[in-house]
């Protein structure tokens, strides 16, 4: 681990993760806006677009050929970063994981409090009855999966128009109001409004991204470079 960041961390008690797609490209699964990011691939329509609810109504089956091909990364494995934020709960330093990821991998590393702002790809429920199911209702079939009851089956993912789920922002937002050093890593703080919930933060901030973000100057920690790399051992 970084050795100015591990100092943060030894002084503090209360540590809150907040993060996003760039915690995850190590795991191969790639980010929207970094170099190799979804945004500068082509498709018939931009990501924001096929990833909104408007779309998911209107074009579900071209949603779930991106959807299948592009955001289900199921083989994927949790990289260095997720397990030393898993360490770091279970040694009683951190209180919480914020995350914009919906693709599961902080709690295949062991992570237990996890806020998923943004929903989780195994989680799905039909859009007729509300009956739950797992990932393999998306992976064993093609095109639009159905419930026996004949709804379309959708990700618990919040698309582009919706909102986000009350009980996991509040969750998050007192978690991030409590803690004493927030780490904020992988992510360009440009997706409202989970972005605007490190405002809540009065504690210190180490920041660890590839790239410049809005939050930098705010940072006491500024740690360009790659987040598993970082935070690993
Ligand atoms: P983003 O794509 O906007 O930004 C990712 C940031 O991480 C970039 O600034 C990039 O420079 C940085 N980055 C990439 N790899 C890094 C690494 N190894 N180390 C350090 N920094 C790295 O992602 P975002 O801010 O999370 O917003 C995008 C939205 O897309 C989120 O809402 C999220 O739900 C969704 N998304 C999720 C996944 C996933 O679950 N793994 C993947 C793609 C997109």
């Amino acid at each position: 681990m970084d050795a100015k960041l591990k100092a943060l961390i030894d002084q503090s008690e209360k540590i809150v993760f907040f993060g996003g797609a760039g915690v995850s490209t190590e795991s191969g699964i790639p980010d929207f806006r970094g170099v190799d990011g979804l945004y500068r691939q082509k498709y018939d329509y931009p990501p924001e677009t096929i990833l909104s609810h408007e779309f998911f109504f209107s074009h579900t089956e071209e949603f779930y050929r991106f959807y299948r091909d592009k955001m289900l990364c199921l083989d994927a494995q949790p990289n260095p970063a997720h397990l030393a934020l898993a360490r770091l709960e279970r040694e009683g330093k951190l209180t919480a994981v914020v995350t914009q990821n919906i693709d599961g991998l902080h709690q295949r590393a062991g992570s237990r409090q996890v806020f998923e702002l943004h929903g989780s790809v195994l989680r799905n429920h039909c859009t007729r009855c509300g009956h739950a199911f797992g990932v393999e209702a998306i992976t064993d079939c093609t095109g639009v999966p159905r419930c026996p009851c004949g709804g379309v089956i959708k990700p618990d993912v919040v698309l582009y128009g919706e909102n986000l789920d009350d009980a996991v922002v509040s969750g998050a937002v007192a978690a991030i109001a409590a803690c004493d050093l927030l780490i904020i890593g992988g992510t360009s703080l440009s997706v409202w409004p989970a972005a605007g919930l490190i405002d809540y933060c009065h504690g210190k901030i180490a920041l660890i991204n590839r790239t410049p973000t809005p939050a930098d100057r705010r940072a006491d920690l500024l740690l360009h470079g790659a987040i598993g790399e970082i935070l690993g051992d």
